[in-house]
């Protein structure tokens, strides 16, 4: 299947029209699946008084109300489920970052649509059957491990299936076994930079890496550039969630300009997640998935909470799928201070901007009486570390600076040395919010 710089060449470059008339045929074909086997969506079609045959265009999927997190916690476990149990072949769950375990269930069609998916990403980002890929997501429950496995492993490349931690070995494994693809969150790839450099490895010289496929968390481009310098690799962003497959939603091509969603497999709307208003390509909002070929736990509507644009532009690299551009954040990361709408990523992008600091930063906000403390703790790399020269009052105040004229909200600095910040071997952990149970 795989030509040249396509894994699936005809779906890839679909003309567009193409692409749109497959997309409702096969939503049309999940609607009725989800309404005939699933009483969760005949209620939710029967209290909005819509049919599966209203849904006549692709325009239509607007009448179709959302479905939300909260619905697959509160039909925890396999009340979401639409086929016959014993078509069930294996079963995730998220990590749980924001609440309860979500349920993942797949049938055979589900796996193999999943495999082909982290196939043609993988296949996307440059990775081949001479690679070697060394998949340090964590293996087990969560989706990062299995998706990238059975995505090199449909493109026949050779599989360290090592897992999250041991950052130690991690690194006598991808120099001895000659890794040339890392796969893990990016903000496990900058400590694993990080322990390298301490230990005297010297990552350009004696590894073999070329590429990274980095995601399950945001990170921003500064912290690409980080990676990318250090390890001396092209590194590509990689998007999905359990609900959906897992990895495999959508992936940075080598333009680096956003990340294709596999539109055959999925319809993606933008929504503004206040009023729930649909918008147009080019505007910010709350990212919305429909799934198309999904059997198992089918999703209509999906608010993902993931924050970002779609373009639906030309890419040079000649996949027509739309693109979404990287993750701003999740609407429920965003933290309100003194009244202020503040990501965790604004503060990142002000924090990389200084060369002096490593790539980790902790935000910590509290409210110790009426009003709310604004707190970012940030690292010095090993090298301001032994700058005599360095005034940390001044570096302080240009910090306090930068963050103000991104957020608007005036911090207070705390510099701390190099290594002293906790270290994730998975999803990094960027906010410590005290006030809750003090509102
Ligand atoms: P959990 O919600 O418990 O973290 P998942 O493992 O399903 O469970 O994680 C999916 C979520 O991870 C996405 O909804 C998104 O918020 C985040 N995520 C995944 N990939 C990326 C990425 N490339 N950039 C930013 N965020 C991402
Ligand atoms: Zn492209």
């Amino acid at each position: 299947m795989a030509n040249g710089k396509y894994w699936n060449e005809k779906i890839e470059t679909i003309p567009v029209p193409e692409l749109r008339k497959h997309q409702l045929r096969k939503l049309k074909e999940q609607v009725k699946h989800c309404y005939e086997n699933s009483t969760f969506y005949h209620k939710k079609f029967n209290d909005a008084g819509l049919k599966p045959e209203d849904i006549k265009t692709l325009e239509d999927i607007q009448k179709i109300p959302f479905t939300v997190k909260n619905d697959l916690r509160d039909n925890y476990p396999f009340g979401m489920v639409t086929v016959d149990p014993a078509d069930i072949v294996e079963i995730h769950a998220s990590s749980g970052t924001t609440g309860n375990p979500i349920i993942g269930a797949y049938t055979q069609s589900d796996v193999n649509a999943w495999q082909e998916l982290m196939a043609r990403s993988i296949y996307t980002t440059g990775g081949r059957k001479e690679d070697v890929i060394h998949i340090a997501y964590g293996y087990g429950l969560f989706t990062g491990g299995i998706g990238f496995h059975y995505g090199a492993q449909k493109i026949e490349a050779a599989i360290v299936p090592i897992s999250g931690g041991m950052t130690q070995r991690q690194i006598k494994l991808m120099q001895d076994l000659g890794a040339t693809v890392l796969c893990c969150t990016p903000s496990f790839a900058v400590y694993l930079a990080e322990i390298m450099i301490k230990t005297g490895v010297n990552p350009k010289k004696d590894l073999k890496l070329r590429i990274g496929l980095f995601g399950a968390e945001p990170w921003s481009d500064k912290i690409r550039e980080r990676i990318e310098a250090d390890l001396g690799i092209e590194a590509f962003d990689v998007y999905g969630l359990t609900e959906l497959c897992g990895p495999g939603v959508s992936i940075e091509c080598n333009q680096h300009k956003g990340l294709h969603i596999w539109e055959d497999h999925f319809i993606i709307e933008t929504i503004n997640p206040e009023t729930g208003e649909v918008l147009s390509p080019g505007e910010e909002g709350e990212l919305v998935f429909t799934t198309l070929t999904k059997t198992a736990i089918p999703m209509l509507r999906f608010r993902t909470r993931d924050i970002s644009v779609i373009n639906t532009e030309t890419c040079a690299c000649g996949r027509t799928h739309a693109r979404m551009m990287r993750i701003r954040g999740r609407s429920d990361d965003m933290l309100i201070i003194r009244g202020v709408n503040v990501f965790p990523s604004q503060v990142e992008l002000a924090v990389m901007s200084f060369p002096e600091l490593a790539a980790q930063y902790q935000i910590v906000v509290d409210r110790p009486g009426a009003l709310d403390t604004f707190a970012v703790k940030v690292e010095l790399t090993e090298q301001a570390c032994k700058n005599r020269k360095l005034d940390l009052n001044v570096l302080k105040r240009d910090i306090q600076g930068r963050i103000h004229s991104i957020t608007g909200l005036s911090a207070e600095i705390e510099i701390v040395k190099c290594g002293e910040l906790p270290r994730s071997e998975g999803k990094a952990k960027r906010v410590l919010d005290l006030r809750k149970g003090k509102m």
